[in-house]
């Protein structure tokens, strides 16, 4: 059994309890502000939650933000791709708004601080900079242009925006405090000459403000009244807050921060994971091995799986590593409940049944889902040849093998008891065929006289079963934490055996027809869904998760 962390507390809630009690504030408003720079993870599954889910509470709007203040990374083809996943997760933004939008907004309140005397241009190289920041230890020095005047400011800054200097040339930054304790404070840049277009706003501009100026002024401006994002930015709140007052607004936004969610064997952050897709490790961001939300829906992890675990790990302000194990727990608490049953072989071995009259066939009916009469039953062919497992004979078996060896019975599942009564092999010796006797007093795998078999096996029909690709996925990484570099960049952590393809495997008949995101549980075999490179004339399918638990052994 995995632990699972049940964790009915939200701080966040009780915070926002509190205000609405006292009157401090009367809305709900959250956002969620993804940078389009690449495909969403589990990891923003959680901030999603959490901010969907607490505007929905408390009967307030969330928006979605796309955070293109940096063009230089950012590709349109990542907000389309955000807005998908966001809605598979079965969320609803209420507008969609682009830090772009507000770059006019933003542009005035740089004026503004300007003349406030609250921000100047600065001159230093960036080198300089870090050499005028001090350290934690040490404080910071005023730049030597920290003094100029505001008309001087006002006009080097129009003169910036005017495109009259090179990139990294000049920077403007707020007047704060050099010796503050906490470095975000020591006169952090706002603005930087960037001669790069923009996928939103094009080349209106050749200057861009910094995230941190970015942000605030965004959920101010959207009347956001909690800003909820993660722990990283403890620091910068005081930086939040300093905006937010020095530019005036009458709602102010709280900026409350959580933990991040870590997942072993996982890589949860954008840079690496484009990585893996630009070095061909992985087959693109919706590989089923990617803790990616597309690789996570292609692999058949049902979004109610993926809220469930969100909720299951709950929102508290103490970072940890959640065990994959809980994730895949989820995955199949939903799949078990919901995927119809059906038989595959996934390493066929064939099985001829002597006694049983060649040409025969039959059809036996059995239920769709053992829990849910309603979902049905289907029809299963029963033949003279079938196929079952490889792993499921052996010639010579160690003790407590109960499947099928010489002189054994066992029974198949749902049709009768088969006994083997010998093998052929090919000149290597391997096993090609296995005969058996079958009982027909058996039928529908009843014991006919109270004899017990201790082995029941999945197989389906030589007659009519269909022929499918299935990739076996395994954990894509070998390390706990496959961020730690300490024996070479994180490619060096990677499982080689991550994806296992089999082909020839054989479904049971009535699965010719299956489709692109059809869920299954195979027999003893585990969850699987039919992939998007799945055709009429090639089945291909994804196993999603095994049945137990396998992780970390
Ligand atoms: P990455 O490091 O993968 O690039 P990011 O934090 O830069 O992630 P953003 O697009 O800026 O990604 O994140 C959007 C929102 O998602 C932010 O509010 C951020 O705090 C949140 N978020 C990102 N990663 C996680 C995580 N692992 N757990 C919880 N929230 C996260
Ligand atoms: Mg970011």
């Amino acid at each position: 059994m995995e632990e699972i962390v049940k964790s009915n507390s939200n701080f966040i809630h009780d915070i926002i309890d509190e205000e609405l009690a006292s009157g401090k504030n009367t809305r709900v408003q959250t956002r969620f502000p993804p940078e389009p720079n690449g495909y969403l993870h589990i990891g923003h599954a959680k901030a999603i939650c959490i901010d969907f889910s607490t505007a929905e509470k408390y009967g307030g709007e969330c928006n979605l933000r796309l955070d293109d203040s940096n063009p230089s990374k950012e590709d349109v083809e990542y907000v389309e791709a955000i807005k998908a996943d966001i809605e598979w997760l079965g969320y609803k933004w209420n507008n969609v708004y682009y830090a772009s939008d507000y770059f006019d907004f933003v542009y005035e309140c740089a004026i503004k601080l300007i003349e406030k005397g609250k921000a100047f241009v600065c001159d230093l190289t960036a080198e300089e900079m870090r050499e005028y920041r001090g350290t934690l230890k040490e404080p910071g020095k005023n730049s030597p242009y920290r003094d100029r005047s505001v008309e001087e400011n006002l006009d080097l800054f129009r003169r910036m925006t005017a495109g009259e200097f090179p990139d990294g040339s000049r920077v403007l930054r707020a007047k704060i405090d050099m010796a503050s304790p906490n470095i975000v404070m020591r006169d952090p840049v706002i603005y930087r000459i960037m001669h790069v277009s923009h996928h939103q706003t094009g080349d209106k501009w050749c200057v861009y403000p910094m995230y941190d100026f970015v942000h605030p002024l965004s959920d101010a401006r959207e009347r956001v009244t909690y800003s909820l994002c993660t722990l990283e930015f403890e620091n910068n709140r005081p930086l939040y807050d300093w905006f937010i007052n020095e530019i005036g607004f009458e709602e102010p936004p709280r900026q409350i921060e959580f933990a991040r969610l870590n997942l072993n064997y996982c890589l949860t952050s954008k840079r690496k994971c484009l990585r893996l897709v630009q070095d061909n490790i992985v087959t693109g961001w919706d590989d089923p091995r990617m803790a990616t939300l597309c690789g996570m829906r292609r692999r058949g992890y049902p979004a109610e799986a993926v809220r469930n675990f969100v909720d299951k790990i709950g929102v508290s302000k103490a970072n940890s590593v959640v065990d994959y194990g809980l994730l895949e727990s989820c995955v199949r608490d939903v799949l078990n409940a919901n995927a119809p049953r059906a038989m595959a072989v996934i390493e066929p071995l064939k099985v001829v049944i002597d006694n049983y009259p060649e040409g025969k066939t039959e059809t036996i009916t059995v239920e769709c889902h053992p829990d849910h009469p309603e979902m049905g039953t289907r029809e299963v062919t029963f033949s003279r040849e079938i196929y079952i497992e490889q792993g499921d004979f052996m010639i010579d078996p160690p003790k407590k093998y109960f499947r099928l060896y010489p002189g054994n019975e066992v029974r198949l599942k749902g049709a009768y008891f088969a006994k083997c009564v010998s093998y052929e092999t090919d000149e290597n010796g391997n096993v090609t065929v296995v005969h058996c006797t079958y009982d027909e007093a058996s039928k529908g795998g009843e014991s006919p006289d109270g004899r017990k078999v201790k082995g029941t096996l999945h197989w389906v029909s030589a007659d009519d079963c269909v022929d499918a690709e299935i990739r076996l996925y395994d954990r894509l990484f070998n390390a706990e934490n496959p961020s730690d570099e300490t024996n070479g960049d994180f490619t060096t952590n990677l499982n080689p055996d991550s994806l296992v393809v089999r082909t020839g495997c054989k479904l049971e008949g009535g699965l010719k027809d299956i489709k692109e995101g059809d869920v299954f549980q195979f027999m003893r075999q585990g969850y699987f869904c039919v992939d998007k490179d799945s055709t009429p004339d090639r089945i291909v399918l994804n196993r999603t998760v095994q049945l137990n638990s396998s992780w970390g052994k």
